[in-house]
């Protein structure tokens, strides 16, 4: 076999679908021009698609290192567009704006790719809008689709696109990744691993970032300590409090890495040196980042929604002594004593709300009364 090209050695665990790709590239005839990436948030959909994206346009097919390939990863490069929406469903308008760009002839390279992140999201006259572009795209042009199933998708399209199907990597998996190429100890690699419930960047945060694991433990332990009304309101205050800061850490640090790697990738260091054409493709960068931050808030709660599930169904295992690995390794002591005080009713209830929480945030409910709610339903009944 072929030695798989540098931009595929970030993902992980995913063998089969990269095999499928490298054949594809390998290959003597065109290029299949419709792709459907599957697979749940974090097992690195959209990452695949931009490292197939990558070998696409890369002279070299795919090396890593070059300018093609660096501008790809940045969200730079002219030939690779990509479709991402901050709303719950992306528009009619964005989607025939999109499809208009990828008529257009490549600028660099010999394709011109088309990423739509949340191919999920699209009602279904936007799909059907995008469907005759999926059809018969004009020469050069290759269509990728990223969903967490298939089942997410009208099904006209997924009869015209090829589908590659990620698997969510295991824990022990992300936990070697954050060893070998973070220089993690082993320890706090599995630990985070856990906790991030095999979500790579998620995992890779923790691991590294001692402020995002602290805020994380903090907000389970608010409400692994809620006994009456007062401490429910004051666990609900802290989830909120810790949801903000934490949404905006993130928006930060990810708003200068794409900085710095775009500034590197400019060869400057200071920005009154950028030309014309540079500073356009900050502003660009920019503008995109400040959309993002618009849903950071929204996007910090429900990242402790997801960790609130994960205590709850770490409590449900205890309770039916499954014998299934903890997500919170760190808290087996809190989570045995919660086991013993509430029902296995009252852990599914629990994880039944908490999923309802996420779905009203999307629906822009306010949080405070969402989370006064949910932490006042959380309390501890003596009843089992
Ligand atoms: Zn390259």
């Amino acid at each position: 076999m072929t030695l798989a090209p540098n931009v595929f050695r970030d993902v992980v665990s995913q063998p089969e679908a990269v095999t499928e790709l490298l054949r594809e590239l390998n290959k003597e005839t065109a290029v299949h021009h419709a792709w459907l990436f599957t697979g749940p948030p974090g097992s690195g959909r959209s990452e695949l698609a931009t490292a197939f994206a990558a070998a696409l346009v890369c002279p070299e097919g795919g090396c890593g290192k070059c300018n093609a390939c660096q501008m790809v990863r940045v969200g730079n490069h002219p030939d690779v567009q990509v479709l991402n929406t901050e709303r719950v469903q992306i528009s009619i308008d964005e989607v025939s704006e999109f499809i208009e760009k990828s008529m257009q002839m490549p600028a660099l390279a010999n394709y011109r790719i088309m990423i739509v992140e949340d191919a999920d999201r699209m009602a279904e006259r936007t799909s059907n809008l995008l469907l005759k572009s999926l059809e018969e795209p004009p020469k050069g042009t290759i269509w990728m689709l990223c969903a967490p199933s298939e089942a997410d998708l009208l099904p006209t399209i997924r009869s015209r696109v090829r589908r590659i199907q990620l698997k969510v990597p295991s824990v022990e998996a992300v936990a070697q990744l954050l060893v070998e190429k973070y220089d993690v100890p082993q320890g706090l690699a599995f630990q985070s691993a856990s906790q991030a419930q095999s979500h790579v960047g998620m995992a890779r945060r923790l691991a590294t970032n001692a402020t995002a694991r602290d805020r994380r433990r903090q907000a389970l332990l608010a409400v692994l300590n809620i006994r009456d009304i007062p401490s429910a309101i004051a666990a609900s205050n802290s989830l909120i409090e810790l949801g903000v800061s934490d949404g905006a850490a993130l928006t930060a640090e990810l708003d200068e890495q794409e900085r710095n790697e775009l500034m590197a990738r400019l060869g400057v260091s200071a920005e009154s040196k950028l030309n014309p054409s540079s500073r356009s493709q900050l502003k660009k960068l920019e503008e995109a980042q400040k959309r993002r931050a618009t849903r950071s808030k929204r996007d910090g709660w429900d990242r402790i929604l997801v960790d609130l599930m994960g205590l709850y169904r770490d409590v449900l295992s205890v309770q039916l002594g499954s014998g299934e690995a903890l997500i919170n390794v760190d808290l087996v002591a809190e989570i045995t004593s919660l086991a013993n005080d509430i029902s296995q009713a009252q852990a599914i209830h629990a994880i039944e709300e908490i999923q309802k929480v996420r779905t009203r945030l999307d629906r822009n409910v306010r949080e405070s009364y969402l989370f006064d709610a949910l932490t006042i339903s959380l309390r501890r009944k003596s009843t089992r």
